[in-house]
């Protein structure tokens, strides 16, 4: 064992020392080590000008896709055809989803419609709305409503005691709706949650700079709103599969390897970089690994649902039987790879329990074929490679962020998480340091290409960066 590690370090060292000159359009962070040949078959082959081309379908031409709703299935309908256009066999797993609130806070003012976020335990309203004066009634305290509330909805500014609170105390007052303004500055409404409970009228909320212009024109005239809140019943949504087979072994005697990236969005947000980047990665990854011979059965799944609770994953999950359980190796789940916030300068690699397993091995060992440096092992879930660990899988979900704070790009979740704010060049990075990670877990191992799991990394070369990222 020993020996073979010294072998393959000296091979290792040997294929450093060879400096090719970097490709315009490659990873940033390429510092002449240019990989082993199985690597290559996946950086000189993955193409970011494709992925970039999935993103502006997926935020552009379709936008937000909110699990449930057509653009979500019209974004699963995309990915499937592509698949297809590969050369897979597509298939897709439709599940439930818990009903939805959706609705509308139309004024009499220019602004006319508002971006809103629904509470969670609001009423829905009738077809026409629910319709009233607005007043402005303090933060929702008892002595805050005019007597002129009854019948009418009231304004109310966030803060000092609960949403349930101030939503009761209107309830009281005869308010007929609530209207939530935020009380700091940020680029989306709150989203209200009642604590459990269930309000009897339609609670909606508001930015602070919306809130504010509000009251600021109820000092000159008479504001009129009407709230529309509706329930969407049988919702359901899907996941998208396709599977590569492995070469020349009995079908149900191979390990498993399953990349995961999901295509669904929050309310608003294109999410061009949550999640249209990593499902634009895995499809091409899929793309240039169709024909390759491999070992393990790999499985691209294309996961609804995630931004409602991981649904779509657990649900996936849920559904292998305990053969399949048995042979699954690995998760590489990618969700928000190729934010150009210049903050972002670390891949970060977040692991559930936060201990090293192959999927941070692999990749660590790929970041050092490929001198890549901008790794971070962490310990989070969030994402949908939480079901896979769950599940007893080694399982790790990519995603970009500040090394220091781990903090997110400012515009994660808002309407402005856009494609003019997708680095080319990071998504590029991210298809050759997972795919090359991935390939090299799931290739044929050639009596000339060993695989090259058996070197392990120092255990302080990760522990350098853990000790410092603890959340
Ligand atoms: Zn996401």
């Amino acid at each position: 064992m020993r020996k073979h590690i010294v072998v393959l370090a000296i091979v290792a060292l040997l294929f450093s020392m060879v400096q090719i000159p970097v490709l315009a359009g490659k990873s940033q962070t390429n510092t002449g080590h240019t990989g082993s040949p199985f690597d290559k078959k996946i950086t000189e082959r993955f193409e970011s000008e494709r992925s970039m081309e999935h993103i502006s379908y997926l935020s552009e031409d379709i936008g937000p896709r909110v699990a449930g709703t057509n653009q979500e299935k019209e974004a699963a309908s995309y990915i499937e055809q592509e698949l297809q256009r590969y050369g897979y066999e597509v298939s897709k797993q439709v599940f439930d989803i818990a009903n939805r609130l959706q609705g509308q806070l139309n004024t009499s003012t220019e602004e006319s419609e508002f971006a809103i976020r629904i509470a969670t335990g609001s009423s829905s309203t009738t077809e026409e709305g629910t319709f009233g004066y607005v007043y402005h009634s303090g933060k929702g305290e008892p002595s805050g409503f005019p007597d002129e509330i009854d019948g009418n909805i009231a304004l109310i500014e966030r803060g000092d005691f609960s949403f349930w609170e101030k939503v009761n105390n209107a309830t009281e007052a005869g308010a007929s709706g609530v209207i939530i303004y935020d009380n700091t500055d940020s680029l989306v409404p709150p989203t209200p949650s009642l604590g459990g409970n269930s309000a009897s009228i339609p609670v909606v909320a508001i930015t602070k700079e919306d809130g504010e212009s509000l009251l600021e024109k109820m000092e000159s005239e008479e504001v009129t709103a009407t709230i529309k809140i509706s329930e969407i019943t049988n919702q359901t949504s899907q996941n998208i599969i396709a599977v590569k087979e492995p070469k020349g072994k009995p079908a149900n005697d191979h390990d498993i390897v399953y990349v995961t990236a999901h295509y669904d969005s929050v309310p608003y947000a294109p999410g061009a970089n949550d999640n249209a980047s990593g499902t634009s990665v895995v499809l091409e990854l899929a793309r240039i690994m169709k024909g390759y011979a491999t070992d393990k059965e790999v499985r691209f799944v294309f996961v609804g649902a995630e931004e409602i609770g991981l649904v779509g994953s657990r649900y996936y999950v849920s559904q292998l039987s305990n053969d399949e359980l048995d042979r699954s190796l690995a998760n590489f789940n990618l969700d928000m790879v190729g934010t150009n916030w210049e903050e972002a300068t670390a891949l970060f690699v977040n692991v559930v329990d936060g201990a090293p397993n192959l999927v941070w091995q692999s990749t660590s060992d790929a970041a050092q074929r490929l001198g890549n440096d901008s790794i971070v092992l962490f310990e989070r879930g969030a994402s949908d490679h939480v079901a896979f660990y769950e599940a007893g899988i080694d399982a790790a979900n990519f995603i970009r962020r500040e090394p220091v704070t781990a903090s997110l790009e400012p515009w994660y979740h808002t309407p402005f998480d856009t494609i003019d704010k997708i680095s080319q060049d990071r998504i590029q990075e991210a298809g050759e340091l997972i795919g090359s990670a991935i390939y090299d877990v799931v290739r044929k191992e050639t009596p000339k290409g060993k695989r090259n799991q058996g070197v392990r990394m120092n255990e302080g070369d990760y522990l350098l960066n853990e000790a410092v990222y603890v959340e």
